[in-house]
């Protein structure tokens, strides 16, 4: 039968759409259901919040640990130097910074190859600040079926006091968090003195702001959607992942079909009943921070956090049934009911051991190279206000700039020489002092007998450290002689 659409005629060139009566218009934008998670407590539970105090530590302690006179950790933007405590980096270093980045890549994958999201679930800036402001949030509004009811409750004192007061504790944490970011780059006992007195610099004053900001928005309010929406990593972490990476899993076979039954129920009487072993309570998707159901299989908004783990075991300890319903295990393990040495055994797989070599080579490489490296570092410029020319007994004359770097945390004492030009040397001194930890340009002039063939004629500078541990640094540069 035609809908009354399809008999209505249309002008020309109107393309006629058919619509009934059961048509159903979909936005394609659907807003997220808020998410109260449920306090949780467990094995898990305890490492989670170590791995919290842990990582708060390192990030909020170290700035303020001071060594040879000055801050311990600072990357110093201004003067163009890193000290990562007794390391003096300068820009021409950044391969080290490279290198980091590299191993930590790396790690990240044979972390994750070996045993899934575990950075995401403990250690993920996104999950630790999350948890700290939840944490907030529960002591201030309670748990999670206090909160609903506060969020459905009419706007009065009591709601306005309970929220006001998140929010001040949450903005508090937001702005320690970005003052101790910039503190990094700036020195922050210094920087502190400029809070105190109002006298912050505009782009420190914005960047406290910004990473204050960033923390308080991503943990207070974005939360699980950071993970879900914005974070690239959830997205390829499945290109990592194979059939014997450790996953937080049901077991289907054991818990299915779930289902309430009397605490008195012996397995015999709810097998017999179609039951398994989960009781269908649901409270391992009310402590879900990202609110989902483990029970429907592997979803890549798990974060790993365990939590289901830990509320399900105590459910399990209460009905007296055996621990693991919900369990770290693999896909493989389910599968072949792997014991969970059998599953250890398989850790040591192609993907893992290709891994764990490269990451090997590298960071032995990036550690050979920084001990193997010079205490100082020199650039040369071929001075440009000053051309190649002839001085007085015939003699032709370059003029350079070197920029010596010293690297260590006492006064040095160089000496410089010039290597592959006959006859060359440098006029009038030989010798410069540079301070600890700075860098210091010094004019060089070296002249060359008279007689040479013009052009361009290639060289070295030799740079030996006089005092403290004994280094040479060589760099080429060019001789030109007029015609
Ligand atoms: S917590 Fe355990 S028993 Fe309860 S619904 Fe989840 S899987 Fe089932
Ligand atoms: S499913 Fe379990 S492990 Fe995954 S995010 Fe939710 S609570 Fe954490």
């Amino acid at each position: 039968m035609s809908s009354p659409a399809e008999t209505t005629t249309y002008p020309r060139r109107v393309i006629p759409i058919a619509v009934d009566d059961s048509s159903i218009v979909a936005s394609l934008y659907q807003s997220d259901a808020k998410i109260y998670a449920r306090s949780v407590s467990g094995w898990f539970n305890y490492w989670r919040w170590a791995m919290v105090f842990a990582t708060q530590l390192v990030f909020y302690g170290l700035p303020w640990l001071s060594i040879n006179d000055r801050q311990a950790m600072l990357f110093d933007l201004a003067s163009r130097r890193f000290y990562i405590f007794n390391l003096v980096l300068y820009p021409q270093d950044l391969i080290y910074l490279t290198g980091l980045l590299v191993i930590s890549a790396l790690s990240l994958f044979l972390v994750t190859a070996v045993a899934g999201r575990l950075w995401c679930g403990y250690t993920c800036p996104q999950t630790v600040y999350t948890e700290i402001f939840m944490w907030v949030e529960r002591k201030v509004e309670g748990d999670r079926i206090a909160r609903m009811r506060l969020d459905k409750s009419p706007w009065g004192a009591n709601k306005i006091a309970r929220k006001s007061a998140k929010q001040v504790v949450w903005i508090a944490i937001g702005l320690w968090t970005g003052f101790t970011f910039v503190g990094y780059f700036t020195p922050i006992r210094q920087l502190a003195g400029s809070v105190v007195s109002f006298g912050m610099g505009p782009w420190e004053l914005f960047w406290v702001l910004f990473y204050g900001f960033a923390t308080y928005g991503n943990a207070g309010w974005m939360r699980e959607q950071v993970c879900k929406y914005m974070c690239p990593y959830a997205r390829f972490q499945s290109a990592m992942f194979d059939r014997d990476t450790l996953i937080v899993t049901y077991d289907v076979e054991r818990g299915e079909g779930r289902g309430s039954r009397p605490r008195s129920d012996t397995p015999a009487r709810y097998h017999a009943k179609g039951l398994g072993d989960c009781i269908d309570c649901g409270l391992c998707v009310q402590v879900c921070p990202t609110g989902i159901d483990i029970r429907d299989g592997l979803q890549y908004e798990c974060i790993s956090c365990s939590a289901c783990i830990d509320v399900c075991n105590g459910v399990m300890d209460k009905m007296q049934y055996p621990r693991g319903l919900i369990r770290n295990s693999t896909e493989n393990g389910m599968a072949q009911k792997l014991t969970q040495t059998q599953m250890f055994r398989r850790v040591l797989r192609p993907r893992v051991l290709v891994y764990t070599a490269v990451l090997g080579v590298i960071v032995v490489g990036v550690l050979w190279s920084l001990l193997a490296r010079s205490d100082f570092r020199v650039d040369v410029q071929r001075d440009r206000g000053s051309v190649a020319r002839t001085v007085g007994q015939g003699l032709t004359e370059n003029v350079y700039r070197l920029q010596i770097m010293n690297a260590t945390e006492r006064m040095q004492a160089y000496s410089i020489r010039v290597k592959g030009l006959e006859g060359g040397q440098i006029v009038p001194d030989t010798q410069v002092t540079v301070d600890a930890a700075s860098s210091r340009w010094v004019p060089v002039r070296v002249q060359a007998p008279p007689g040479m063939t013009s052009g361009s004629h290639p060289m070295a500078f030799v740079i030996t450290s006089q005092a403290g541990p004994p280094g040479e640094v060589i760099e080429k540069s060019v001789f030109l002689v007029p015609r």
